[in-house]
């Protein structure tokens, strides 16, 4: 598959999917996203679209792939006191999730990769997917890590040349790069400004909501993301996700 449009299973017809499954395709990688606050210069879908990117880039790279539909929203409680975030259950996530696995599934899919760009999102992942693996023939990958996540976008930057390193990410450099590399008319140039440095705790995040730690709902500083570093880090997260995902399909 050389046409980007290709992999996008919501774009296709039945009669396409089919083909595709006949012709050895086993496996579709499903963005996990949010509808939620990214401070005053990115848009509430920010998570889902940096999601979409990197899983078409994997469904590139891995060749017999298909990137699912993003799921979203997500669980994004901890935003909700910046207006247009929207958010849903756990128990929602990790239902929807279980039925777009099982849907897959039964169409001979062999492998269900699930990609989290949104931390919220994490947690219900690593849940979920050992649960509906259990019950399923097909093989369910959760690729969430937050740590390693953090890291590929930091190590991304770096690779671009973007000296700056968050240890933090929310709507700041990393994130701002992502939108600037992939729709650049959604980043509000006028509106780039620094929110909370250094390293915030995700407990505290939670239990006491985002607006307790930083006013304008960034964190880092966005003016530092460049459209090339949010290319390096779409390119080194596919790369590294696309590897995990071989690896764990083939164990099985
Ligand atoms: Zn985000």
């Amino acid at each position: 598959m050389t046409d980007e449009s290709s992999v996008q299973l919501e774009d296709m017809t039945w009669t396409d999917v089919e083909t595709a499954l006949e012709d050895g395709t086993r496996t579709v990688v499903v963005p996990v996203g949010s509808i939620e606050q990214h401070g005053p210069h990115l848009p509430l879908k920010m998570d889902t679209l940096a999601g979409e990117a990197v899983c078409a880039r994997i469904a590139e790279k891995l060749g017999d792939a298909l990137a699912g539909p993003a799921i979203q929203p997500g669980c994004s409680a901890h935003h909700m006191e910046f207006p247009g975030t929207i958010t849903i259950s756990p128990e929602t996530l990790m239902d929807t999730i279980e039925s777009y696995c099982r849907s897959l599934d039964d169409h001979g899919f062999e492998c269900i990769a699930l990609v989290p760009t949104h931390g919220g999102n994490f947690g219900p992942v690593n849940t979920v997917a050992p649960e509906v693996a259990r019950d399923i023939d097909a093989t369910v990958v959760a690729l969430a890590d937050l740590e390693e996540n953090m890291a590929l976008m930091n190590e991304g930057m770096a690779e671009a040349g973007v000296e700056y390193q968050e240890p933090s990410i929310h709507a700041g450099a990393a994130e701002t790069a992502v939108v600037l590399a992939v729709e650049p008319d959604l980043v509000r140039t006028d509106r780039l400004e620094p929110g909370a440095e250094g390293k915030i705790s995700g407990t505290r995040m939670i239990n006491e909501g985002f607006d307790a730690v930083t006013e304008n709902g960034v964190l880092g500083d966005p003016r530092e993301g460049t459209a090339e570093a949010g290319e390096a880090i779409i390119e080194r997260m596919a790369t590294a996700y696309a590897e995990q995902i071989e690896a764990e399909r083939d164990i099985d």
